[in-house]
């Protein structure tokens, strides 16, 4: 039987709810026991794939081809485990299970109402996972306590505490505790309302997470505890912390987990083994080298709409020894002008994923540069299709030649929408999505980083390389190194004669853990430190001397 634990968030958004959930998942994880974290969304969309950047920032894709919220990525990269369609909930979803079942006649004639249709709808979801053998599920609210759109899924937690054995659920409310300088105090009342707030839902708390600028003294512990109605030791103080990637180890000096394990009634534990964890921590921690690598998109104005990238970066940097300092560049005002100011301090190119025509010409010119310069490369989805493009505009002298998603009447369609994409009109979880297979080319650099023949990665597109162009891509000497083995769908290009120039139509980046940083990755920021060795020993020739 599995238990189950609730977090939900209080006085503001952006505590880090994802971040607490997942810290606490990895602590009781590394106690030996088996746990999966699930999201619940309180908006309308079914999932967030419609969702833009702006609105949400990045779109989490599973292995089973769910398009999910990003904190989804959060939990994969700290537990080391895969998520599924189960582990992000919607609204939108909840609604249209029950909708449909209402036009079956499933209600026999019943009024279908938000109680008890739409909240024992969310009931069922909350415990779909538990049935997988999972010791704990623990569940995030999306949201704040107290918005009109997350009511449903309090009350679906107040239900549950109320129908599950107390040993069996437990609630964690994460909420700020302000530092308010004028008065050189931190304040409990925003707290103190939200619990009440809380409490009116008639959901009680038995874990408060204070996120602080400041350490909690004694004394705003007990006060916390004495007004919100919990044990002084559930106060726990979630300070700030210098990388998310700590906030684990802090959880575990706060002892978050020593709190669920006896409220949950577990006894069954070992000591939290985090060795490979503490490992990473300080290789992170004390880089002895540093690479400054450009990404190119046009959302770099946004830390979430790049977020797996920016976090595959940190794994592979950690690895490495290797401090990765990433400079985002807005694709939409790079030109040939301008293009070598911009790329001079660069140790290696990273071209984002995308949609849409917004900033391609500046992406197609700074892979230019890349694949004339001997700049490592590494194109991710429409980062891949825009080396493609460029490569047939500037060696295969294809001019204007583009992908029919921005340009449908170019007369080299070297990108097209992929044949099983013609007929689809929907917009919402209609794209190639989800884990492929993809069978690499022996002795190619695709092989080399992954070291096998048989590999599977994770695709979000609709367009693909147009395979009646690749005998003369490949005689100019860019390589078709990974296609997927029923399709023969193009999946790896790299330039073999390049030092690293790689371009991949799936996401690695999604892949990636902090125990299990993607291969690509790792190799593409090794490939920019010996880009930075060389261009510093160019630049210091004694040192190049000596180095001789
Ligand atoms: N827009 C491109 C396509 O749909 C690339 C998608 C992406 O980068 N995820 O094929």
């Amino acid at each position: 039987m599995a238990k189950y634990i609730f977090v939900t968030g209080g006085v503001t958004s952006s505590l880090g709810k994802g971040i607490i959930s997942a810290s606490l998942a990895k602590l009781l994880q590394a106690r030996g026991l088996t746990v999966t974290i699930q999201k619940f969304d309180p908006y309308i969309n079914v999932d967030p794939g419609t969702l833009n950047p702006y609105e949400h920032g990045e779109c989490f894709v599973t292995e089973d081809g769910a398009e999910t919220d990003l904190d989804l990525g959060h939990y994969e990269r700290f537990l080391n485990i895969f998520t599924t369609q189960a582990n992000n909930v919607t609204t939108g979803k909840i609604y249209q299970t029950v909708i449909n079942k209402e036009r079956e006649g499933a209600y026999l004639g019943k009024t279908v109402q938000v109680i008890p249709h739409i909240t024992d709808e969310i009931k069922r979801r909350m415990k779909l996972l538990g049935n997988n053998g999972y010791d704990i599920v623990i569940t995030e609210i999306g949201g704040t306590v107290g918005d009109i759109e997350s009511l449903p899924f309090i009350e679906a937690v107040r239900q549950l505490q109320w129908e599950l054995p107390d040993e069996d659920c437990l609630v964690v409310h994460l909420t700020l505790v302000p530092y308010l300088k004028a008065a050189k105090e931190l304040k409990t009342k925003p707290t103190q309302h939200s619990v009440k707030l809380m409490s009116e839902n008639g959901v009680h708390p038995d874990i408060i997470v204070c996120r602080t600028e400041r350490p909690l003294s004694p004394e705003i512990r007990r006060k916390i505890a004495l007004f919100c109605n919990v044990k002084q030791e559930a106060v726990i103080e979630a300070a700030d912390a210098p990388t998310i990637y700590e906030v684990p180890l802090a959880m575990m000096r706060e002892k978050l987990d020593v709190i669920c394990l006896k409220k949950l009634n577990i006894t069954q534990f070992k000591e939290p083994d985090l060795t490979a964890w503490k490992e990473f921590l300080d290789k992170l921690k004390y880089p002895k080298s540093k690479v400054n690598i450009g990404l190119i998109g046009k959302y770099i104005e946004l830390q979430d709409a790049y977020k797996s990238i920016l976090e595959a970066f940190v794994h592979a940097g950690a690895i490495n020894e290797c401090k990765v300092e990433v400079i985002n560049i807005h694709s939409e005002f790079i030109t040939p002008e301008n293009v070598e100011e911009k790329m001079a301090s660069l140790d290696a190119l990273l071209v984002a994923p995308g949609f849409g025509h917004r900033g391609i010409d500046g992406k197609i010119t700074a892979v230019k540069y890349a694949r004339e310069r001997g700049l490592p490369f590494f194109g991710i989805c429409l980062g891949m299709q825009m080396a493609v493009i460029e490569f047939a505009r500037n060696i295969l002298g294809l001019a204007n030649a583009h992908s029919t998603e921005m340009n449908p009447d170019t007369p080299y369609p070297v990108i097209d929408l992929m044949e099983e994409q013609k007929k689809i009109t929907d917009k919402g979880g209609t794209m190639r999505l989800g884990s492929y297979d993809c069978e690499i080319l022996p002795n190619s650099l695709a092989s080399k980083i992954y070291g096998k023949e048989g590999i599977t990665e994770r695709h979000r597109h609709r367009w693909e390389f147009n395979n009646s162009y690749l005998a003369d891509f490949e005689k100019a000497g860019m390589v078709a190194s990974g296609k997927n083995p029923e399709s023969t769908l193009v999946e790896i290009i790299e330039i073999p004669g390049h030092p690293f120039f790689i371009g991949v139509q799936y996401h690695p980046e999604l892949k990636s853990t902090v125990e299990n940083p993607h291969p690509i990755f790792v190799h593409f920021i090794k490939a920019a430190k010996e880009y930075a060795e060389k261009k510093n020993a160019v630049k210091n020739p004694l040192l190049q001397s000596e180095m001789i």
